[in-house]
């Protein structure tokens, strides 16, 4: 991670700074405050906070907040923490909203020259005159309306005498431009009934995107206003809309390829579909790829920093292999999570030879390579408990496991073997009878070979907790790819799969959103959203997506 990472943004942004264009960089995250933010979203905080940093510039937090009816206060506040959970501080934090009595002031300007207009054709209207991309559009008959009209007209538009629809602030640029962009675009729209969830009701008309932008941007003193592939045909109006206002600052737009992951969707919009009918728990459920999603299921910020590091930025499109993602966090967990043991499926185990009643006290590191992360004390006793998967009645040497007449090595204790199987009228095996090697704990049995090692727990001193163990919540890796089938065709009915497991003791004091490994299971991470003792699986030890 101390690598600087390269890609083609930073090398404009050297050759910047080498050139003298710039003395200094200014970049800024701009998100819509109209949902969680996503995976996607972090490729694109990590790149503007990052360059930010590594170039000794500063990077702004701006919420685009032009379209009062998709967006909400909770959503600025869960954003501003996500940043700051991922790593980052603002230097400024701004709204776009804040800018709108000089985003009026500017379109004024345009007027003045000539270079706006009111327009009342309705939306569908427009859009018959805007044309085809191999036909030029027909130019709008309110096009040639005078300067003191149009002002007078803008006036009223924000004083509330027009219903919404009616009328538009359009630029007059070029209505044969090969580029759609350029073909007169609305600058203003009416939205009256809406309350915006910074100005309340002081406006009823609301600049759009493509107007509000550079001038923030502008405003802000951005020099690199980065920003996805979709706006690399709206560069011109960008450009347009700086060159004919008086603003001293213009900044350069540079575009790059979303980044989306396999096996789930990336965009608000679906995301908040699989929220509101109920697919998910919630914006923050362990399997959704919100922020806040991942950091509820136990990933690191420095796993998701590096993740976006790993895939890059650059000019094509391709969506990421959830490999990638789970390499990140499971190379970040095996360095810094300790050690624990815990059965997920429970089988029992007594002990014959050892005492009834009695219960000792053995030591298990917390982490088999990092002996300054200490140990923790595991109770022994005659009944214990085992993963059910961990035995077989008959099997050959290539199970490393328990079988019967079998040895092997229980983690951090002693060898046991397997004498006695016992099951119930059904057949099924309920517990099993085993002696113990006293002369086993730390050191191997005299003159035999065990078949492995398996974890365990004390059924006298195990606590109960419930474990949540995750797979990928879609089961093919575009669902969003077909435009005709609904991407809720393809999650996967076991995402989500729900296991009373038996923990060790210390495990009880674990504090939410604290990871652990359970040994030969995985990386787990206590959930931050229950009172009882709930574990959510981060990511199992290798690899289980074959890719
Ligand atoms: P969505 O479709 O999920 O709503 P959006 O682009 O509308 O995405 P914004 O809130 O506008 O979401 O995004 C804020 C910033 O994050 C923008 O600069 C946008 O380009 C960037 N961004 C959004 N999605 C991605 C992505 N998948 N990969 C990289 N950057 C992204
Ligand atoms: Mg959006
Ligand atoms: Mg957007």
């Amino acid at each position: 991670e101390n690598n600087k990472p390269t890609n083609f943004i930073r090398q404009i942004i050297e050759d910047d700074l080498a050139s003298g264009k710039h003395s200094s960089i200014h970049t800024r995250f701009p998100p819509e405050p109209n949902g969680y933010l996503h995976i996607g979203h972090a490729t694109s905080i990590v790149l503007n906070f990052g360059i930010a940093e590594d170039y000794d510039g500063q990077c702004n937090l701006r919420f685009d907040d032009t379209n009062p009816h998709k967006e909400d206060e909770e959503y600025v506040e869960a954003i501003k923490h996500d940043v700051r959970w991922l790593g980052y501080e603002w230097a400024g934090l701004y709204f776009a909203s804040d800018y709108f009595e000089q985003l009026y002031n500017f379109a004024v300007e345009l007027i003045e020259q000539g270079k706006a207009y009111v327009c009342d054709l309705n939306a569908e209207e427009v859009r018959e005159y805007r044309g085809t991309l191999t036909e030029p559009g027909r130019e709008s008959p309110w096009r040639e309306r005078s300067v003191e009209e149009n002002l007078d007209l803008f006036k009223r538009m924000r004083a509330g005498e027009f219903e919404d629809g009616s009328r538009t602030l359009r630029a007059k640029i070029d209505m044969a431009s090969p580029n759609m962009n350029l073909r007169d675009p609305a600058l203003y729209r009416i939205r009256r009934g809406a309350v915006h969830h910074q100005t309340g009701d002081e406006w009823c008309i609301y600049p759009m995107y493509d107007f509000t932008h550079p001038i923030s941007d502008a405003l802000e003193g951005i020099t690199h206003s980065l920003c996805t592939l979709e706006f690399e045909d709206h560069r011109p109006l960008y450009d347009w809309v700086l060159d004919n206002i008086s603003i001293g600052c213009h900044p350069r737009q540079i575009e790059f390829a979303r980044r989306t992951l396999e096996y789930t969707v990336t965009s608000k919009r679906k995301l908040i579909q699989l929220v509101e009918e109920g697919h998910v728990s919630g914006w923050d459920d362990p399997r959704m790829p919100t922020l806040a999603g991942l950091r509820r299921r136990g990933y690191t910020p420095a796993s998701i920093r590096d993740f976006c590091g790993r895939i890059g930025i650059t000019k094509s499109e391709a969506a990421a292999e959830m490999g990638v993602l789970e390499a990140a966090i499971r190379e970040d967990l095996d360095h810094s999570a300790p050690r624990r043991m815990a059965v997920l499926d429970p089988l029992r185990v007594v002990i014959t030879n050892y005492p009834e009643h009695e219960e000792e006290t053995l030591v298990g590191p917390n982490h088999p390579k990092d002996e300054s992360m200490g140990t923790r004390e595991l109770k022994f006793s005659r009944e214990l408990w085992i993963e059910r998967a961990d035995f077989r009645e008959e099997a050959n040497k290539k199970y490393k496991r328990l079988v019967t007449g079998g040895e092997v090595r229980l983690r951090n204790a002693y060898t046991i073997i397997c004498q006695k199987v016992i099951k119930d009228v059904s057949g099924e095996i309920k517990e099993l009878h085993c002696t113990y090697d006293p002369n086993t704990l730390g050191k191997n049995p005299e003159g035999r070979k065990v078949r492995g090692v398996i974890h365990w727990v004390s059924a006298l001193a195990a606590v109960p907790g419930e474990v949540r163990l995750y797979d990928r919540l879609f089961t093919v890796p575009a669902p969003d790819a077909d435009k005709d089938k609904p991407f809720q065709e393809f999650l996967n009915p076991d995402s989500l799969r729900v296991v009373q497991a038996m923990l060790e003791p210390s495990l009880e004091q674990a504090r939410p959103g604290e990871r652990f490994q359970f040994e030969r299971e995985g990386y787990f991470c206590r959930d931050t959203g229950s009172k009882e003792l709930v574990f959510n699986r981060v990511v199992t030890l290798r690899d289980s997506w074959g890719g």
